[in-house]
């Protein structure tokens, strides 16, 4: 990010294909979820951000009769998806992610990296008529909260806790016993509370590339 609230890049994350086991012709079953990923789009697209959905980019070149374009994996692994992923400020995973092998490497990226993380729409801030360089308010995890504009969602980057080696976010068990007393302090007054300095940061492997890569 350059710092200001600004329109996002916004990689929208879920399943195409049937996930197994899932009855019905796949070729429906790919564009009914295409165009469920490209309705977000447009509403991510009408709140001033520029959505990237990978499900509509080759979509009707499965329509192609020639052999190049009847195998998945060779479009897809030509799209160099992660490349793709890598210069989005943020993810917007659609129900079901979970489900699709691709999807939960691309999350699992999107965390590593620091990028934001969106699931609804109503997460993400409206950012047509803002004006740089002022307070602003925007609804995260289902709260209106407010913060410095030119530091909407940067929480990630500055934050130690990303780059530590003792930061397990998704298993409270593992995780850091400080960081998951400000998790709590946070999810009692809906606080977004970055660490910038600890005694007990250990760095983690690969953290300063990740931090030379995004230019801080
Ligand atoms: S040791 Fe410090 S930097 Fe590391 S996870 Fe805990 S609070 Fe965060």
């Amino acid at each position: 990010m350059n710092g200001m609230l600004r329109p996002l890049r916004i990689y929208v994350c879920g399943p195409l294909s049937a996930k197994p086991g899932e009855e019905g012709d796949p070729a429906e079953i790919r564009e009914a979820n295409a165009r469920l990923a490209d309705q977000v789009g447009r509403d991510l697209f009408i709140l001033g951000h520029f959505p990237f959905v990978p499900h509509t980019l080759a979509l009707w070149w499965f329509l192609d009769e020639r052999p190049e374009f009847h195998s998945y994996d060779l479009i897809v692994g030509r799209h160099d998806i992660m490349g793709w992923l890598s210069v989005c400020d943020a993810i917007f995973t659609l129900g079901g992610w979970e489900d699709s092998k691709g999807s939960r490497m691309e999350v699992a990226w999107a965390r590593e990296h620091g990028l934001m993380e969106f699931s609804h729409v109503d997460e993400v801030p409206d950012v047509r008529h803002i004006q740089p360089g002022v307070f602003t308010k925007y609804l995260h995890h289902g709260k209106t909260v407010w913060v410095r504009s030119d530091l909407v969602g940067k929480h990630r980057t500055a934050c130690l806790c990303h780059s530590c080696k003792k930061f397990f976010p998704d298993d409270r068990a593992r995780n850091c016993s400080i960081a998951n007393d400000i998790f709590a302090n946070c999810v009692k007054y809906n606080l977004v509370t970055p660490v910038w300095e600890c005694p007990y940061f250990e760095e983690r492997d690969g953290a300063s590339e990740d931090h030379m890569d995004d230019g801080t």
